[in-house]
Parts: C-alpha cells; structure tokens; sequence
C-alpha cells in the first residue's frame, strides 16, 4: 500500500541532536510552527528569542545578522534583500512629510534617484552637500533635517571625505547620520568608532551602518542582500519596524551563500586590494590616463581623510577609477572598453570577475556644487580575483584600441 501524503507531511522521526559541521545548516520557512496556542500568542517577534514567522528570521538569518553586526562593529543588524533596501528602509522609518534628508553629491546614483522619486512624492525634500567641504553640510543642516547620508569614499569617483567631522557635523545638530559602508566591507575602517589605530575614537561615527552584502560578504556576483547595523537597541526598533510593515525578508538560501563566504571574506578583500592598488598604480604612469581615483593612492582626492580613517597601511577595497586624457572622445573611451577581454562590462563589485564600466560624471552631479573638475571620461574598473598580470595585459592591449588605430 502507496504511503499516505499525511504520512509523508507529519513524519513522526526526528533526527538525533547535536550535529554540527563547519558550515551551519539552512533554514526556510514561510510558516513557522508553534507548539500550543500560548506559545503562539507568547512570542515577541522583534528579539532573537525565538521565531514567529519566516519574515522574521530564522535560525540562518539571526546567525547572519550578528555575524554582520560582529563585521560592522554593531549591536543589532537587519537583513534585506538588496543593499537599496536597505537604504530605502532608513529612509522609510526615519523620514516622513515634511522632513528633510542630505545626500552626498557623490552619493550611491540610486540612492539619489529614491530622494527625487519615492520621497519627493511622499513629501519628503532633499539636498545635495559637497561632502569634502564639512562647513557646506553644516550650512545645509536645518531645522527640518531628519537624516544625513555619509559614504567613504563616494560612489564611483571615490573622493574620501572628512568622515569623522561630517558625522561629528550631524551629532552635535542632533541629525541621525546612516552610512553606506559597502566600500570599507566593515574591514577597511569601522563605521561607528573612526580612526586608525591609536586613534580611534568610540562613538565618533555614525549612527547606522549599511552595507551592500551583494558586493564583498556575498563575493560571487550571485546573491542580492543588504544589512543595517547599529548600536541603540531604540534606533533599531524602529528600523525593525520599518522592515516588518515593509515585508522586507531574505531568503535562507541566500543567507547561507554569505554565510559561506563570510570566513574568506578578509582574504578576498586583502588580495583584490592589492591587486588593484598594484594596476592602478601602473595606470597611473600610463600617458592615456589624466587621473587615477583610488583613495589609498597619493594625488587622489581625499586621500589623506583616508589615511585618517583606514591607516596608513590600511586597507581599501578592490575599486578604482580612471579619468582618460580629454583628448579622447566618448566613443573612443567605448572602444577601450569594448577591446577588454578579462575586465567583463557589468555593475556592481567584490566578485570574482574584473568589471569595467563607462560613467558620464556631469550628468550624475549636481551643478550648483561644481564637484567634479574633470573633462575626460571615466571609467571604473573593479577588481576580481584574475592573475593581476593577466589584467595588466587586458588593460594594456585595450588602451591600444583607444586611438583608433
Ligand atoms: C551596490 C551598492 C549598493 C546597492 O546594493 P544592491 O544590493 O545592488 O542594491 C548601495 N551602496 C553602494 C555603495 C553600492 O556599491
């Protein structure tokens, strides 16, 4: 006789207790079970003490998130399942109508384009400050600030800021200031206590910590995530809030992909480090490039804020750009691109493929603030886990290609 499918669903074994392997095991539900309706009506959903619902957490994703936290220097972190999310749930439980947030004008693009969407049409306005320039933020902060947005270095020209006087700035005018750490991965310097060595100073940074896990802790360019980490249970309350009315969950499996790369997560970032300081280097001998951006290079901007926050010997992640000599046209700087054969045309970073993509600078800035002096095209090159002198080669045989010949 063919098992009953009640057989099959309420199977009376349970495996023994107690096993344990190096890495821990997956868990997904939707549903979570509970043992009689007391303990039902009994369960608080916004602590790690036991689970209610998949949107809630999991065995899987309460050890991420404090792994994460650990990584950011936290206390309390929430996953979400992209690194804009977790932008836009900052923004969601600490802005409302009426209110005002500051953005770098240097600011992750679609970080941007949520200001000047969803939250101009929720009646929320924003401001650009030039985040070298401490006093333009402070003159920008008023009496409907509600939030400012901190980024070392920026987004795709990589200019590292006066970290530790722009979120001083906001916690003396009593701002919320949240940072998008996705460059420093929690290792090049911690978003909450700034400085190197023996100069860090606990608490001198921000008050929230995002980072987009898609990028280094996930490594393989195959998983979407995002964590908001911070250290006042009350902030995180609310976030948490936020991201229960927003149905902001992630997926187990998913979850264990970044729990899996989290142990190499240092080692990667080490090695791609260096291979790219190593290029960029290189490039900036080379008579095609008028600048080189790479925070941790000497000549680029912000470099000594860098040294402040990481150390002189610290470290930066795999990701640089190039401003090519303006005497190359747009569509030559295309052909360079189109002429790689390692670097891959794609967004995002921290994987194990070379990517290259052309930006148009101007158009992303604003022009009341004159932040960007340059006239050549940019393009950013983020550093995958290839030989570094195989990359050089790519590199080198492509700039052949930008004359035309
Ligand atoms: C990639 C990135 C994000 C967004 O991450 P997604 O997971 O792609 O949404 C946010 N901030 C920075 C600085 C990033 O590089």
């Amino acid at each position: 006789m063919p098992p009953r499918p009640t057989d099959l669903i309420h199977h009376p074994y349970v495996p023994p207790a107690g096993f344990e392997a190096p890495q821990p095991g997956v868990f997904k539900a939707s549903t979570v079970l509970f043992a009689d309706v007391a303990a039902l009506r009994a369960r608080d959903w916004k602590h790690k003490d036991g689970y209610t619902y998949g949107l809630h957490g999991t065995p899987t994703t309460f050890l991420l998130e404090e792994r994460i936290a650990t990584l950011e220097g936290g206390r309390q972190c929430l996953l979400v399942p992209s690194g804009l999310a977790a932008i836009a749930n900052v923004n969601c439980a600490l802005l409302a109508a009426g209110d005002e947030v500051l953005l770098p004008d240097n600011v992750y693009g679609p970080s941007r384009l949520m200001a000047e969407g969803e939250l101009a049409r929720w009646g929320i306005s924003h401001q650009r400050y030039d985040p070298m320039k401490p006093a333009d933020l402070e003159r920008r902060i008023g009496a409907r600030t509600r939030l400012v947005w901190l980024e070392a270095p920026g987004s795709v020209t990589l200019e590292f800021p006066p970290l530790a006087q722009l979120a001083q700035i906001c916690r003396r005018h009593g701002v919320t200031s949240a940072l998008d750490n996705t460059w420093g991965a929690g290792l090049a310097f911690n978003g909450f206590d700034l400085g190197a060595g023996e100069g860090v100073q606990p608490g001198s940074g921000a008050d929230i910590v995002v980072h987009a896990l898609t990028k280094y802790p996930s490594g393989g360019g195959d998983v979407l995530m995002g964590s908001i980490a911070t250290r006042e249970e009350e902030l995180h309350v609310r976030l948490k809030l936020s991201h229960m009315r927003m149905g902001w969950g992630v997926g187990g499996n998913d979850a264990e992909l970044v729990l899996r790369s989290l142990p190499s997560l240092a080692l990667r970032y080490r090695a791609q480090d260096a291979a790219a300081r190593g290029l960029a280097r290189w490039l900036q001998g080379r008579p095609e490039i008028a600048q080189v951006l790479h925070p941790a290079l000497e000549g680029s901007p912000g470099h000594e804020h860098w040294r402040e926050a990481c150390g002189p010997d610290g470290l930066a992640a795999g990701l640089f750009s190039v401003v090519f000599h303006e005497r190359y046209a747009p569509a030559r700087v295309d052909a360079f691109c189109d002429a790689l054969k390692l670097f891959r045309l794609g967004y995002s970073w921290g994987g194990p493929v070379s990517l290259a993509v052309p930006y148009d600078i101007p158009s992303m800035r604003s022009a009341e603030l004159g932040t960007w002096p340059h006239r050549g095209v940019l393009v950013r090159l983020a550093i995958g886990l290839e030989d570094p002198a195989d990359l050089q080669a790519d590199l080198e045989r492509a700039l052949g290609a930008l004359s035309g010949a």
